[in-house]
């Protein structure tokens, strides 16, 4: 049989996370776990429900609302977990810091220890995992988080799982950084992605080649607008913010994770003026 893809979209209202299962004849392939420990359960009730073994575990990128369900996957790293080495060192590097930082806000949601990854991947690696072979391609830190890769699932599907490269119709997620890169790998990636058919993004509707563009256009409105509501010096203040948001919510008015907007407007504005002198 074709493989079946299956979406699980998190219960999270914040971040609608997402996170897949690829069904083969005989086994299943997870990508991505989601943040909350109810969603990970969910998820892994879902898989379940296939009543068939998880052949391995993918892990996009290094992000806690990508990698944190593991633990409710596979508690003690009895599954082959596969990322790219750079994507298990900035989870070493951040785990506390995010444990720090977020514990407290989710409470019981919040998963307390990581499970990581135990398959190491490079760089034009074709990794078979259920019989499917996927070809990966890290894409450093022109994405989301500082480490990011794709995984291109070579079969009739022609499915590409993106991870946060691409935030369909949702605001994206800036906060840390390498906005330069991220649209120049959107430029690099465009002639790869082309071939497939349906990109598997972290949040919102899987999406087309369409929308590399959108995502592009989105760089550039919301880092002309930054520049525009701080008068060109990339320093807001709170008026400043609040008109900077109110202009993107406008343009883009049926996006989700709004919160990212304000969100990131102090790390892009940072960011631009590095450039300037
Ligand atoms: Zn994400």
């Amino acid at each position: 049989m074709q493989s079946k893809i299956h979406v699980y979209t998190s219960g999270e209202p914040m971040l609608k996370v997402n996170a897949f299962i690829i069904e083969t004849a005989k086994e299943l392939v997870i990508v991505d776990t989601t943040l909350t420990s109810s969603d990970s359960k969910a998820l892994k009730q879902q898989a379940d429900s296939l009543d068939k073994p998880i052949a391995g575990i993918i892990l996009t990128h290094g992000h806690p609302d990508h990698v944190a369900g593991t633990y409710n996957l596979a508690p003690k790293g009895d599954i082959p977990i596969f990322a790219l080495s750079s994507v298990k060192k900035l989870m070493e590097e951040t785990e506390e810091a995010k444990h720090k930082q977020w514990a407290a806000v989710f409470g019981s949601e919040w998963i307390p220890k990581w499970v990581y990854p135990n398959q190491l991947v490079k760089d034009g690696d074709t990794v078979k995992i259920a019989g499917l072979n996927f070809n990966v391609q890290d894409i450093g830190s022109g994405g989301d988080c500082d480490a990011n890769s794709l995984w291109l699932l070579e079969d009739d599907n022609k499915a590409a799982f993106i991870g946060d490269f691409i935030y369909s119709k949702n605001h994206t997620y800036m906060n840390d950084g390498s906005i330069l890169r991220w649209i120049a790998n959107l430029e690099k990636y465009a002639p790869v992605l082309k071939d497939f058919k349906t990109y598997y993004v972290g949040h919102g509707a899987s999406c087309d080649f369409a929308s590399i563009s959108k995502q592009k256009q989105y760089f550039l409105n919301y880092c002309n607008n930054v520049l525009k509501a701080t008068d060109g010096t990339g320093i807001f203040n709170e008026e400043s913010r609040k008109t900077f948001e109110q202009t993107m919510l406008t343009i883009y008015p049926d996006y989700g994770c709004q919160f990212m907007v304000a969100l990131s407007a102090d790390a892009v504005g940072k960011e631009l003026m590095s450039h300037s002198h």
